[in-house]
């Protein structure tokens, strides 16, 4: 540990002072914004310890990123994010499952369901509308523009909020579709539609648009998927972020990955620790990220 306060330019104003250490004050920060640095690091590095030296607080990390640790980009030429609904947590929208999980509050048969559909078409899409504007009110996070600057990756996601792209994240395969885009399942007809209230809810058809999202029950489409599958085994670094890895087929990613010889890292604070991964990084996809790559 060097000296009692840290420079050195660090996501959310924190630095690592050492190889095991972050220093929880950075020099500009005021004692209050140390405390909430403090906070915001014990929520990314669950187990981590504090400890206190010469009046200042250090965080012993459990998990750390050591600079020997760093993924050097440049050893890989093909790159694969695979993300799910925990990347979009830090930026508000909410998870499936756990805590604030959406499918708590709200009853899928009701909303999200080809049958709701066909019941009450008006109630789903205003539903979906609701949730458009919900993510609309969130920005993509630090994360989110990490991966979007590293040339020519490629990105897999299961979430349906477009947050990837909104970062700047090009040829995004979304394995369950997207809140943007809705389809005319009479005449085929694709429509693209990104404002806060639908353009429109009918097709020139006639017919209700539905969203174009795969609801409970839905099978995946088979063109997208055959694209994913491509696009894991051909990678050389695999690195799935805030996936609980139980939705199939998107579960047995990590998996088919590794068989292909990809080095497999998951970054998630609850991690699955699946055997698959050669590497399992305990933290939040917007402290992790920036620290993880070396240029
Ligand atoms: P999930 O809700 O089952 O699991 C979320 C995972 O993210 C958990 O393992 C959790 O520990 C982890 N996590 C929480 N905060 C994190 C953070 N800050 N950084 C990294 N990881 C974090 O989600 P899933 O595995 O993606 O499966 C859910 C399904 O629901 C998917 O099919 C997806 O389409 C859909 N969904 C999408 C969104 C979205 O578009 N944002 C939101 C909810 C659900
Ligand atoms: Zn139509």
């Amino acid at each position: 540990m060097q000296g009692a306060w840290c420079d050195s330019p660090a996501p959310r104003g924190i630095g690592f002072c050492g190889d095991r250490t972050a220093c929880l004050r950075p020099a500009s920060a005021s004692k209050k914004q140390g405390f909430l640095y403090f906070a915001a690091w014990l929520r990314a590095y669950p187990g981590s310890s504090t400890v206190s030296r010469r009046n200042s607080l250090y965080l012993e990390l459990t998990n750390p990123l050591k600079s020997m640790d760093r993924i050097t980009l440049s050893q890989y030429r093909r790159i694969l994010f695979f993300t799910g609904a925990g990347m979009s947590a830090e930026s508000g929208v909410p998870t499936y499952r756990g805590k604030g999980g959406v499918w708590k509050e709200y009853d899928y048969e009701e909303y999200a369901c080809q049958k709701a559909f066909d019941r009450n078409p008006e109630k789903v899409l205003r539903f979906h509308e609701l949730r458009r504007q919900a993510v609309l009110d969130c920005l993509p996070h630090e994360g989110h523009r990490v991966i979007a600057g590293i040339p020519g990756v490629k990105v897999i996601t299961q979430n349906i909020d477009g947050m990837h792209q909104r970062a700047g994240s090009e040829g995004v395969i979304e394995l369950h579709g997207t809140l943007w885009r809705l389809r005319c399942d009479r005449c085929r007809t694709v429509v693209e539609d990104h404002g806060k209230s639908y353009e429109t809810l009918k097709c020139a058809c006639g017919a209700w648009l539905r969203p174009d999202i795969i609801w409970f029950g839905d099978m995946l489409d088979p063109v997208v998927v055959r694209k994913a599958k491509r696009s894991v085994e051909e990678c050389d670094l695999f690195i799935s972020i805030g996936t609980s890895g139980t939705v199939w087929p998107a579960a047995g990613f990590p998996a088919l990955a590794r068989e292909w010889g990809a080095y497999c890292i998951e970054i998630n604070p609850e991690p699955s620790g699946g055997r698959e991964y050669h590497r399992t990084i305990a933290g939040n996809a917007g402290a992790v990220l920036p620290e993880l790559f070396i240029f």
